[in-house]
């Protein structure tokens, strides 16, 4: 049993940074991802503003075609009204018309100058987002360099490793005791054995009784941290 503990021993020490590995080599990709994720959204969100900006300059532009007919109007009856000089009804009726267009044509304009100053500012938005974004890029595209060549680096040392584990591999630790340990480092972040200092579980830190700390000492068998189940060994 002494030689099934050292040759686990001489795996977890691999296991621990092969652990580590896989794991760094499953994040860096979904951080690169979910930080993408997060400048389309910014895209997206720059997009919509500039439809709205493009969506006012069109009723802009709509307003003062139509301002511009009420003036050609209004000069047209301005110029009938001159000929009409004697009718007197009918220059009431002229000056009436004139009124009217007049009114339309000034809220016509006050509506048309809200409307410029709020694309103004909807468009110094989305300026404000384009740098931004520019901003957000130049950053991701530096951390995607880095996750490029930390991936390449990590994926390099995880071969060396597995190889070195193959090498470490011996009749000693198949079996029952080696699935055992399988499944910890599975379940436990990678560390599968426990130091056992003084009865305290130097993985979870938990006391164990007396008794149980002498049937660790003994080595005869394989025994289970109490409290996280890994498999406990003693410094020889
Ligand atoms: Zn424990």
């Amino acid at each position: 049993m002494q030689q099934t503990i050292s040759a686990l021993l001489a795996l977890q020490e691999l296991d621990a940074e092969i652990y580590r590995l896989r794991d760094e080599l499953r994040r860096l990709p979904e951080e690169r991802t979910a930080r993408r994720a997060q400048i389309d959204a910014m895209i997206a969100r720059r997009e919509e503003t500039q439809r709205k900006a493009r969506e006012s300059r069109t009723k802009i532009k709509e307003i003062e075609d139509l301002t511009t007919i009420q003036r050609q109007r209004m000069r047209k009856v301005e110029h009938e009204s001159t000929q009409s000089k004697t009718d007197m009804a009918l220059l009431a009726a002229y000056q009436h018309q004139i009124r009217t267009l007049k009114r339309d044509i000034s809220q016509a304009e006050e509506e048309g100058l809200a409307l410029v100053s709020d694309a103004d500012a909807v468009e110094g938005e989305a300026k404000r987002m384009q740098a931004e974004i520019e901003q957000a890029e130049l950053v991701y595209a530096d951390f995607a360099k880095n996750v490029e060549r930390e991936t390449a680096e990590a994926a390099k040392k995880l071969a060396q490793l597995e190889a070195r584990r193959r090498e470490r591999m011996n009749p000693q630790v198949e079996g029952e005791t080696f699935a055992l340990y399988e499944r910890l480092l599975a379940s436990r972040d990678g560390v599968a054995l426990a130091e056992l200092d003084s009865r305290i579980c130097q993985q979870c830190y938990m006391e164990v009784p007396v008794n149980l700390y002498v049937r660790v000492a003994k080595g005869d068998r394989v025994v289970q941290c109490p409290s996280c189940d890994r498999i406990f060994y003693v410094r020889a």
